[in-house]
């Protein structure tokens, strides 16, 4: 089977999210999609983030039409009544460590795809083990206007990157396409039409402004129902 594997805060999961999911799984022909919000997530270590419960919770409610998109727990504080080791209370979560633990339920057939939006895949060289992450599994990756084949290419680990002279005439090649190198296979969404952010919609929710546009109606009445986003500390991360 082919598995998704779809990592981000979630804060709050949105129509962008939902887009670049449906959207690859139609490319890739992907059976099963899991979307894993991340309990710490290493690049926005700094900013006040919603409860994992929270993020989750709106995940489950914005996943539960679609049978292949499956709500995961794979990076989920320890469990409330479960002593908390202190060496793990602030641990990341590191995308590499996820694939691996999804990956001991995988069948020797089984193939994983790492979803991701443009935005996250232009630092994919400062993630923890970047090289592995091309090893371990494909890349779906949702590009955005403005975007070259070139600058997919150059945003790889050193490594991994193409030289300049093989990059050279990607400058002008809008970033679609499958790119198939040495090391690593992008597959690449055109842009999706979904410039929903979760920033947008915090500020949104903040202001009191309808959410319907940019959330399932599920998901904005839980925001109301919860009282997210109130505080403008969250809004302004
Ligand atoms: P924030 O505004 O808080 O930074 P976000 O909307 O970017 O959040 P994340 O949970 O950080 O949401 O994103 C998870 C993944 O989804 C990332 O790989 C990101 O690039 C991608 N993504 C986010 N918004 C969109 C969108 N509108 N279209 C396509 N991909 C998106």
């Amino acid at each position: 089977m082919n598995i998704g594997l779809f990592g981000g805060t979630f804060d709050p999961v949105h129509r962008g999210h939902l887009a670049l999911a449906r959207a690859a799984l139609e490319r890739c022909k992907l059976h099963r999609i899991h979307f894993v919000p991340a309990n710490i997530p290493p690049h926005k270590q700094r900013q006040p983030l919603s409860p994992f419960i929270h993020r989750f919770s709106m995940l489950v409610l914005a996943t539960a039409q679609e049978k292949a998109f499956v709500p995961s727990l794979l990076e989920a504080p320890d469990e409330g009544g479960a002593p908390v080791r202190k060496d793990r209370q602030e641990k990341p979560n590191y995308t590499i460590d996820t694939i691996r633990r999804l990956k001991q339920s995988f069948k020797a057939s089984d193939k994983l795809f790492l979803l991701i939006g443009m935005d996250a895949f232009a630092d994919i060289a400062q993630w923890h083990q970047a090289e592995a992450l091309f090893r371990e599994c494909e890349f779906v990756v949702a590009s955005r206007p403005g975007y070259s084949l070139a600058d997919v290419a150059n945003a790889l680990p050193e490594s991994l990157r193409p030289r300049p002279e093989v990059t050279r005439p990607f400058h002008k090649q809008a970033a679609t396409g499958d790119l198939v190198l040495p090391g690593a296979t992008i597959h690449l969404l055109g842009d999706l039409h979904q410039p929903a952010s979760a920033t947008a919609i915090r500020q949104a929710a903040a202001a009191g402004k309808p959410l319907g546009r940019f959330v399932d109606a599920a998901v904005a009445e839980y925001i109301r129902k919860m009282g997210l986003y109130k505080s403008s500390l969250v809004v302004g991360r």
